[in-house]
């Protein structure tokens, strides 16, 4: 089988072994339902409860505060709906920022549509949002702020902290996408002051379809889907075992490397190398940046064609000029990080986790200059100074 040089770790990665042991059982012989009072039910309620343990100690919550979902889209639909529908009488204002995943980004212009008014902070050229224009942004009637932690274009990673803080002293709810952060950088709710937290399993080597939504003891946020009360009533649907217990053990299994160097290294060495490319740059913040993400554009060409050319040699990337809609616009990260449209197009982002290697990274700098420079010559925008 021809060798596969998979870097696109932040759309999704491969179940980790352990991961992977740890949910079969539950495929197979222990394929009780959790609300069951015989003992396959038990064991299955038993692995869930444990499991939750452990998502809570990574993120420095109690287990009651944790919420297995059906993906991190769900966390923050439930996030930021139930939280304007709790606070209807306070208002209806809602502070995001322009760079947020399309799982909040939808919703919000969704919740638009319904009558709230949404304030979409701007970002900086690394992707950074100004605390003094959050500041700014509140108002009696702002009932959210929702901030990602991370972003997964460009690997920015915004002060969550310094948002809590002052989401905290002005009595609103904060709620933060961290679905590239846990797993790949340290978080704790506490630190971040964090009232609502995403993640999601399979960004950080657990299965796809599991989704966590941390809620702080005492905000009592409506369900969001209802039936028969799993969850503590809060949401409904009978659990998924198996994806719950992969969740927890590739966290088990990733929590323990972090700081995760080796990948830091490996992301250094492709910018450095990548860099060297004439009119090429680094997209997102140069310093506050995910461990995992190296991301570009390359003036003159289509981020679409290098995916093409580079698919041909095995390599597995992604870029932000073609959105899941099929249009060719580019994304609305880099465009929001200021890139002029026709740059953003040349976008490409290379996503490393530790299943990579030295060789992956050499194989990659190899092949892309060359594959850079075919295009330019083949591109009528293209002109050599
Ligand atoms: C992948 C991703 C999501 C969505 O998570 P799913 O579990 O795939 O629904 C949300 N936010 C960010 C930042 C992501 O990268």
């Amino acid at each position: 089988m021809k060798k596969i040089y998979y870097f696109d770790n932040a759309a999704t990665r491969p179940i980790s072994k352990v991961a992977f042991e740890a949910m079969l059982p539950y495929l197979t012989d222990g394929y009780g339902n959790p609300s069951s009072v015989y003992s396959v039910g038990r064991d299955a309620k038993k692995a869930i409860e444990d499991a939750r343990r452990t998502v809570a100690t990574a993120i420095g919550a109690m287990p009651e505060e944790i919420y297995f979902t059906g993906s991190g889209t769900e966390s923050n639909n439930w996030a930021i709906r139930s939280t304007v529908e709790q606070n209807k009488d306070k208002g209806k204002h809602i502070i995001s920022s322009a760079i947020e995943h399309p799982a909040v980004m939808s919703t919000l212009k969704y919740l638009e549509k319904q009558g709230c008014d949404v304030t979409y902070l701007d970002v900086n050229e690394y992707g950074q949002v100004s605390l003094d224009e959050l500041k700014k942004a509140i108002r009696s009637d702002t009932v959210l702020i929702t901030i990602m932690m991370a972003n997964n274009e460009v690997g920015t990673i915004l002060p969550s902290a310094e948002i809590g803080k002052i989401a905290k002293e002005n009595n609103v709810s904060f709620h933060t996408d961290a679905v590239q952060a846990v797993g790949h950088i340290e978080v704790d709710v506490k630190e971040i002051g964090a009232d609502m937290l995403t993640l999601s399993g399979h960004k950080l080597g657990g299965a796809k379809g599991v989704g966590v939504l941390y809620v702080r003891k005492g905000l009592n946020l409506p369900p969001f889907i209802h039936g028969g009360g799993q969850e503590r009533g809060k949401r409904s649907g009978t659990e998924n075992v198996a994806g719950i217990v992969s969740l927890a053990a590739a966290l088990n299994d990733v929590l323990p490397r972090i700081p995760l160097n080796h990948v830091s290294q490996m992301r250094d060495k492709l910018i450095e190398g990548l860099l060297k490319i004439t009119r090429s740059r680094l997209t997102g913040d140069p310093v506050n940046r995910l461990p995992g993400i190296a991301s570009f554009v390359f003036e003159g060409i289509e981020g679409e064609s290098i995916l093409l050319l580079l698919d041909q040699c095995g390599i597995d990337a992604s870029s932000g000029s073609a959105c899941s809609s099929g249009s060719l616009d580019p994304s609305h990260v880099l465009l929001a990080l200021g890139l002029p449209h026709e740059i953003a197009h040349g976008s490409l982002r290379f996503s490393i986790c530790e299943n990579n290697t030295d060789e992956d990274i050499d194989y990659v700098l190899e092949k892309l200059p060359g594959i850079v420079a075919k295009l330019r010559s083949m591109s009528p925008v293209w002109n050599e100074e």
